[in-house]
């Protein structure tokens, strides 16, 4: 059962006084604004807006079930990917991962999918568009990940454990393929009870991964594609996708 409008009222109104010392070094404090329905393709959910102190974007929660009060709720973070998540590109997997969390979320009582509006790992779209240019003209994965900016990490997860509280998660299931994510959330005072595999089914638009072969040496997992074009890592985990031999999967997280 979702939230039904009573306890959404009593949510709403608490949180127009809500203000606090924030969470991580940044001090981020967010506020829900207001609750919805979303009936998706993936199920019926609630969409959760929220408002913050910080970066004046509207991040947003996709709520399936009551998960105010619950304990072990499947959370996913997502970044937002317009080129992904809407276009469908197939210059990252974003889709992919969003829609494999949205499945999979979408099968039990409750869980949730943050949506976090930091597109291009936080550099904006702009910028990231300028990215996928200089890599069209030859650059390598490297530097265009450079060009790409590299995700401010603390503040992505600052936001997502206010948010949680703001939903009055008391434990969550984080569905994650790196482990160490967990200390990150849990030094922001987010209850994590268990880590859940985030498996992607395989298609032809991930087959790239499960060509890719981890290199001995670094600690970098180069993702290329069978025309041999590298492609951006734009989520903050690396996705697994069914299929995926042992040695691979232990790659991802070295
Ligand atoms: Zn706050
Ligand atoms: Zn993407």
């Amino acid at each position: 059962m979702a939230l039904t409008q009573l306890p959404i009222q009593d949510l709403l109104a608490e949180n127009k006084e809500h203000a606090c010392e924030g969470c991580g070094e940044e001090g981020v404090c967010v506020r829900i604004v207001s609750i919805a329905e979303l009936p998706t393709r993936f199920g019926d959910f609630q969409i959760v807006a929220f408002e913050n102190n910080k970066d004046g974007k509207d991040h947003i929660a996709i709520v399936r079930g009551d998960v105010t009060g619950a304990e072990n709720v499947a959370v996913r973070l997502h970044s937002e990917c317009l080129t992904g998540d809407a276009l469908g590109s197939l210059r990252c997997d974003c889709r992919d991962q969003l829609e494999a969390a949205l499945t999979a979320i979408g099968r039990l009582e409750r869980g949730i999918v943050l949506y976090l509006r930091q597109e291009g790992r936080g550099i904006g779209l702009k910028n990231k568009i300028r990215a996928y240019a200089l890599q069209d003209y030859g650059m390598d994965t490297v530097e265009a990940n450079l060009a790409l900016g590299f995700r401010d990490d603390e503040r992505d997860y600052a936001v997502a454990a206010h948010m949680l509280a703001s939903l009055k998660v008391k434990s969550i299931q984080l569905m994650t393929n790196n482990p160490r994510k967990i200390n990150d959330l849990q030094r922001l005072g987010v209850n994590v009870a268990g880590r859940l595999p985030h498996i992607l089914p395989a298609n032809p638009h991930n087959e790239f991964y499960l060509r890719t072969k981890a290199e001995k040496s670094g600690h970098m997992f180069d993702l290329r594609d069978f025309k041999g074009k590298s492609h951006l890592q734009e989520q903050s985990d690396r996705p697994v996708v069914k299929g995926m031999t042992e040695k691979q999967v232990q790659a991802l997280q070295d």
